[in-house]
């Protein structure tokens, strides 16, 4: 059996950056960006007021200062809202009555507030001093010409859309979406709103599945449930030859009734790894069709959404170009001592606790592998290498995080 590394690694060598599209703006959310985006002009493009007042050379204003003899008067040459572009350079003792945004006219280098300011017809009464820069926003401030906007790989969210509209891009180049299709397995499960007779349960990892893959960026494509059977799988391993990503959710264990592996291998599947030395998850599947990457993820609820994010959503990230592969980690405290059976890498649902300065977590309290409570529950998985069977409260451990981005 394969460590969790080396499946990965299967996994993400497999999985090559999908090509670029066009996108509008207004439809780049969650995308990812394919190139870098560079800044084609300074950004902002001018010096400008960055408050309501008077364009000023800020050595006019000095007698206002401190040790000065008091308030200074100016000649109000124009009026400058913003949106306009300054007619002439001010001279001494000149001034611009200025709105927050105009650019600065040239010979100003500074705005006084209007808070510090008396007006009168012609002329403005300066009560006190300002140094050169102040109340200014200097041209590329934020971004000089040619500098990367936002970088390749990018997952496009609020700000990295209000970075690509400032730097004048109304199409953005996105990775184009993977299509994932889903089919749950088992002549045991009935879908959500069917009836459902003794011995039958709800087909959870259906739907749940889809979500993780939709959540992930990837276009979704539901199959259906394929019974226990080889033709009913058949059909549906059939209408999923188009996709990038087949993800199927039960069968790949030793059950008689286990048929996935073999039904894929019939369809054309090279199989690339089963059964990983980790917990839960053991059973997983993955090969290849083609292009296509193919995943027999367990049936039980916890085991499927986790090997999801073990593998699947690493594959996707790849597929899609993002810069961050995978789930983010980070260190967290441990609140309360684990005990187990060594042997395979596990990753525990845990819970998120307190509110202090370090990231504290506890294992929720059922970790069998069929309690998806502990998945609505625990929003991280607790790391712990395959080696280690006890860990004491208070030490440090490795946390995934498994929603967000
Ligand atoms: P299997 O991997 O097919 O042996 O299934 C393992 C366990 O997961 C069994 O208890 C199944 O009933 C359950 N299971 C399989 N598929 C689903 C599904 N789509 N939704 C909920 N539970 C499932
Ligand atoms: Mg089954």
């Amino acid at each position: 059996m394969i460590s969790y590394r080396e499946a990965l690694e299967s996994v993400l060598a497999a999985a090559k950056t999908l090509p670029a599209e066009s996108v509008p703006l207004a439809r780049a959310l969650g995308r990812t960006l394919a190139r870098d985006v560079k800044a084609r002009e300074d950004i902002p493009p001018f010096t400008k007021a960055t408050m309501d007042g008077y364009a000023v050379r800020a050595a006019d204003t000095a007698p206002a200062g401190p040790g000065g003899h008091g308030p200074v008067e100016l000649e109000v040459v124009a009026d400058l809202p913003a949106g306009q572009v300054p007619r002439k350079p001010i001279g001494p003792g000149q001034a611009v009555r200025i709105m927050t945004g105009a650019p600065l006219p040239a010979g100003a280098d500074a705005v006084v507030m209007v808070e510090d300011t008396g007006s009168h017809d012609r002329a403005v009464t300066i009560l006190s001093r300002v140094r050169p820069g102040d109340n200014i926003g200097l041209a590329g401030e934020d971004l000089k010409k040619g500098e990367k906007a936002v970088e390749r790989g990018a997952l496009i969210g609020p700000a990295e859309i209000g970075m690509l509209a400032a730097s004048g891009l109304a199409l953005v180049p996105a990775t184009r979406r993977p299509n994932v299709a889903v089919i749950p397995t088992g002549d045991e499960i009935v879908e959500p709103g069917q009836p459902k007779r003794r011995g039958q349960i709800r087909n959870s990892n259906g739907p749940a599945l889809t979500a993780m893959a939709a959540q992930a960026g990837a276009e979704t494509i539901y199959l259906g449930i394929a019974r226990d059977k080889s033709a009913s799988l058949a059909a549906r391993l059939a209408r999923a030859k188009g996709a990038d990503v087949l993800v199927l959710s039960g069968g790949v264990s030793v059950g008689d009734y286990d048929l996935v592996k073999a039904g894929l291998e019939t369809a054309g599947v090279r199989p690339v790894f089963w059964q990983v030395r980790i917990k839960p998850g053991k059973p997983v599947f993955f090969g290849v069709r083609g292009r296509q990457l193919v995943f027999g993820l367990p049936g039980n609820p916890t085991s499927s959404m986790v090997t999801f994010h073990l593998f699947v959503r690493p594959a996707l990230d790849r597929l899609l170009g993002r810069a961050a592969i995978g789930m983010a980690s980070a260190t967290a405290v441990l609140d309360e001592a684990i005990a187990i059976k060594p042997g395979r890498t596990q990753f525990l649902r845990g819970r998120l606790v307190g509110r202090g300065p370090t990231l504290r977590v506890v294992p929720y309290g059922d970790q069998q592998s069929g309690i998806l409570r502990s998945m609505v529950q625990g929003r991280v998985l607790i790391v712990v290498q395959a080696e280690v069977g006890r860990i004491e409260a208070g030490s440090e451990v490795e946390i995934m995080f498994m929603d967000g981005t």
